[in-house]
């Protein structure tokens, strides 16, 4: 493992706000996390950090990171186990150079493997636990357990890995054979089309609430392009909020409330955080 101490966060999150880290653990073997683990207190799984807004004051947690696991086993029959710490881009490319299908749909989505998995990150009607079938965890025992999909919780942007404080160690697949790559090269042109990546962002700050989706809500409730510090309502796309540079942690979590708050009082409907938030 390499452990890194008061390290500079803002680095490891995408919206590049973040304050000193006690200390950075990067696992380099799936069985270090249960020595390294046990011992500590006040632990935060860091993945590509493209879902994570951290406090820009000290952060007195123990981050780590599973990046360097990244092995991909083939397992027979388009069973293919991958770790978690593999970038998601570059695991949508495997499944085309192996010609699996499956994964298409969630193409350009920036997050590790393991994030995607925890957030049960989706795009365009499909889900990442629509092609899993077995999650390998670490559990609140420091054990490494490996689960059914059908033993486990999930719901849209909620996993049972979330409630129980779970790591994501590794995730097996199950393909159908029938790559579509003008799929994947339609949804990663919509993205850029559609998404501010000018800039730094986390993607879609709130939850799509049941049958409405947040970005037309922010829109309704005249929010488009406020500006709270260096942190603005994206002009692009209206539940991305960007960071101009210089924006800080109070910044956006101002501008969240803000939104919350004008979106309740315009349509009566309560936004939820989608983004995950470390004070
Ligand atoms: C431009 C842009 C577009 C996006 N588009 C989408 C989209 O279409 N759909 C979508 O669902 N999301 C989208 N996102 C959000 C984000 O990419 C996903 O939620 C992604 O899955 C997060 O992965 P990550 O590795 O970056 O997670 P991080 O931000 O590093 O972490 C997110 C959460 O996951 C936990 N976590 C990370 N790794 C593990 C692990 N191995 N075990 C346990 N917990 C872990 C962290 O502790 C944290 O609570 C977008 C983000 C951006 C910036």
């Amino acid at each position: 493992m390499i452990v890194l101490k008061d390290v500079e966060m803002k680095e490891y999150s995408n919206m590049k706000i973040g304050g000193i880290g006690k200390e950075l653990i990067f696992i380099e073997e799936k069985n270090e996390l249960n020595t390294v683990l046990k011992d500590k207190e006040n632990i935060f799984v860091i993945g590509n950090g493209t879902n994570t807004l951290l406090n820009d004051g000290k952060l007195d947690k123990t981050f780590v990171s599973l990046k360097k696991l990244q092995k991909i086993e083939e397992l027979g029959d388009n069973r293919v186990r991958v770790e978690a710490g593999i970038d998601f881009n570059e695991l949508v490319d495997y499944t085309g150079e192996m010609d699996y299908t499956g994964l298409e749909n969630l193409s350009g989505i920036p997050g590790s493997l393991g994030g995607l998995v925890y957030m049960n990150g989706g795009a365009y009607g499909a889900e990442i636990f629509d092609n899993i079938k077995e999650v390998e965890i670490l559990d609140n025992q420091f054990q490494l357990r490996t689960l059914k999909k059908e033993e486990m919780f999930f719901t849209y942007r909620k996993t049972e890995i979330q409630e129980k404080k779970w790591i994501v160690v590794s995730v097996t697949f199950k393909f159908q054979k029938g790559f579509d790559k003008d799929r994947v090269e339609e949804l990663r042109g919509k993205r850029e089309g559609n998404h501010p990546l000018n800039l730094p962002n986390l993607g879609s700050t709130f939850k799509n609430p049941e049958g409405y989706f947040s970005a037309k809500l922010i829109i309704e409730a005249g929010m488009q392009g406020v500006q709270i510090g260096g942190a603005q309502i994206s002009m692009k796309h209206p539940n991305f909020i960007v960071n101009h540079g210089d924006a800080k942690f109070e910044d956006v979590v101002n501008l969240v409330n803000e939104v919350k708050k004008a979106v309740k009082e315009k349509s009566g409907i309560e936004l939820k955080e989608e983004i995950i938030i470390v004070k």
